[in-house]
């Protein structure tokens, strides 16, 4: 579960993991890409970090949109607006409760994973970083005994079949057949922020 606490640390271990990757992912996105995605990354959770630490929460609802406006003010590039809409779907999602269970959580993933679609106009197995966000939210939703190694063996086992896929939407789409072997950037950093809240949830 989750109480402001442990959302707050979550953003600090995903802002660890973005500056300990910033240049992984910045190559990852170099040969799809535009070769930004760790800058942006590193930056935008950097911004998130100093916001939540200059204000006091009481509702992991708040926390959450903080982290949304953040994102979508800070982090340009298709990533901002996709990351936040990500956060603000949760943040309304969990608007009201003290601390967030798996039940109400998993609930919050489907709005999350659904807002991103919509904001990109994008679907499963378009090498995006829904090819991510889907199947963590998917591994949530299972069994009552959920167990955070579980999230983290369907993301291990999306990272594999990302690769393979190619990329009919945003900048990779470009490289049509060409994007196919590699890894998408944005999967890989949703990889590293369910890293991080598997850390922290308990
Ligand atoms: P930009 O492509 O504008 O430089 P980033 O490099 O920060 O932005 O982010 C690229 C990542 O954003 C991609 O790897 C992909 O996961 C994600 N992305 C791009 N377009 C879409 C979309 N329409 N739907 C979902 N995810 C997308
Ligand atoms: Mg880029
Ligand atoms: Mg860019």
């Amino acid at each position: 579960e989750l109480d402001v606490l442990k959302t707050v640390e979550w953003m600090e271990q995903t802002n660890e993991k973005m500056q300990a990757k910033k240049d992984e992912l910045t190559t990852l996105d170099q040969p799809i890409g535009d070769g930004d995605h760790g800058i942006n990354m590193a930056r935008g959770f950097q911004e998130v970090v100093n916001k939540l630490n200059d204000t006091e929460y009481n509702e992991v609802s708040a926390v959450l949109k903080d982290v949304a406006m953040t994102l979508m003010s800070k982090v340009g590039g298709a990533s901002g607006p996709l990351y936040g809409t990500a956060f603000l779907k949760i943040s309304t999602a969990v608007k009201g409760a003290g601390t967030v269970e798996r039940d109400l959580f998993a609930k919050a993933l489907t709005e999350a994973v659904n807002g991103i679609k919509q904001r990109g106009k994008a679907t499963e197995g378009e090498k995006t970083m829904i090819d991510m966000w889907s199947p963590i939210s998917e591994a949530f939703q299972q069994a009552s005994d959920f167990r955070p190694e579980d999230m983290m063996e369907a993301a291990q086992a999306a990272l594999e079949s990302v690769k393979e896929l190619e990329a009919t939407k945003g900048r990779a789409a470009y490289f049509k057949e060409k994007s196919v072997g590699h890894l998408d950037p944005g999967a890989v950093s949703t990889f590293y922020l369910f890293e991080a809240l598997a850390d922290v949830w308990k």
